[in-house]
């Protein structure tokens, strides 16, 4: 009852901030963007991997019109004891990464999110599918395209969905410039770059070690030129070429990657450069370029605001805090089978591993490696 309370103080909250848009923040305005209707049910989600990124998504869903955070699941109680008084989570909705299959006999969580290092969301999404919950899955959803599609085949069995954390799918000047080139204003397409890195830190960290990370700056960073590509040229690759740099093999062991630069053949001759590197920072950069037109986005990826600028001017969308606008998108995907602009099903990300796996094996061969993504 006090879900849908809060849920509906929620809503009217934002019906009246899209009535009298003049008097509002614009925080409150570019938030609630989805409409909701009173019957409209609001997602119950336990979030799986209280680190960093689980933090900002915890924060996000406070603002959510339809989704609320109930849950957590967790390998530190100290971490679970702190997110019961903060988020007001009731102990009976708590679990560990040993008990969670129970979460199959909760009856007020819909919703897994998994967010812990990359090579376990495997085997966690299987285990929450199993358990009759939908799975919410960060990015890179694997550590390969095998073990990708084995996540979708584990979900499509136990009929349940399975989205993946591409928070960019519903980012305002993202999908302004994919209207901009599906309307024709940008011409032909036939270019694309996408530069994506930082300078990574503590050589310790999960993301460095293979185990748990896949690989480095592609599996990390490099997914969203990767990701990006497809959703800005709208277009599967149909080929792939890559080079390795690394400039330090004791932080960059074998099997982590430093810096990659890659190239996307898409059918029609469109071209994509990019490049995915831990070693240089302030790379946050998409570049889009068609016979009538271009776009420039820079930052283009992180948390926001994205700004960029377009051969007819600046890039104007509303800001909006990705994961809060991702969630309540989520929210209407699940309830109402409403179809993203860009999808986020677990196909889609396993359309990037096959990606993945084949820059990979370009870096290895040095060969030309074909893609085949439909
Ligand atoms: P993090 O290190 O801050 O948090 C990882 C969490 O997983 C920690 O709470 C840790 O305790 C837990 N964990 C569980 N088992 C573990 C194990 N065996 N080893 C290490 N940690 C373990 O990492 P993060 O930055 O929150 O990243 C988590 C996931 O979220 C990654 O897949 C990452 O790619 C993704 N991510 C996505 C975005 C985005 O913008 N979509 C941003 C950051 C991270």
């Amino acid at each position: 009852m006090k879900t849908r309370r809060l849920f509906l103080q929620k809503a009217s909250l934002s019906a009246m901030a899209l009535a009298v848009p003049a008097f509002n923040p614009l925080s409150a305005m570019t938030n609630s963007m989805n409409i909701v209707s009173k019957d409209s049910e609001v997602l119950r989600v336990a979030i799986m991997g209280l680190g960093s990124y689980g933090t900002r998504v915890a924060e996000a869903i406070q603002d959510c019109n339809r989704v609320k955070l109930v849950g957590v699941i967790s390998g530190t109680p100290s971490k679970v004891e702190d997110w019961k008084s903060t988020y007001n989570i009731p102990a009976k909705n708590c679990y560990d990464y040993d008990n969670f299959d129970a979460i199959k006999d909760n009856p007020d969580i819909d919703a897994v999110y998994v967010i812990t290092p990359n090579a376990l969301h495997k085997d966690q999404v299987i285990r929450v599918a199993k358990a009759g919950k939908h799975a919410i899955c960060e990015k890179p959803m694997a550590i390969s395209a095998e073990d990708g599609q084995a996540m979708v085949d584990a979900c499509k069995t136990a009929g349940v969905h399975l989205l993946i954390g591409y928070r960019m799918h519903f980012e305002p000047n993202t999908l302004e410039v994919i209207r901009m080139r599906k309307d024709g204003e940008l011409g032909e397409i036939r270019f694309f770059q996408g530069l994506c890195g930082f300078v990574i830190g503590d050589p310790t960290q999960w993301r460095l070690d293979r185990i748990l990370s896949g690989g480095g700056a592609m599996m990390d960073i490099g997914i969203y030129a990767i990701n990006g590509a497809r959703y800005m040229i709208g277009e599967e690759p149909i080929w792939v070429t890559a080079q390795e740099v690394k400039t330090d093999s004791e932080k960059f062991k074998e099997g982590i990657d430093e810096t990659i630069t890659f190239q996307l053949g898409f059918p029609n001759g469109v071209i994509a450069s990019c490049l995915s590197t831990y070693n240089m920072n302030n790379l946050d950069r998409f570049y889009l370029n068609g016979s009538n037109g271009w776009v420039e986005m820079q930052p283009s990826t992180g948390y926001g605001p994205i700004e960029g600028q377009t051969h007819a001017g600046p890039l104007t969308e509303p800001i909006v805090t990705h994961q809060t606008v991702q969630m309540d998108e989520m929210a209407a995907i699940i309830f109402e089978g409403k179809q993203p602009e860009v999808p986020v099903n677990g196909e889609e990300g396993v359309k990037d591993m096959k990606i993945i796996d084949a820059i990979f094996e370009a870096v290895k061969t040095g060969e030309k490696v074909a893609l085949n993504l439909s």
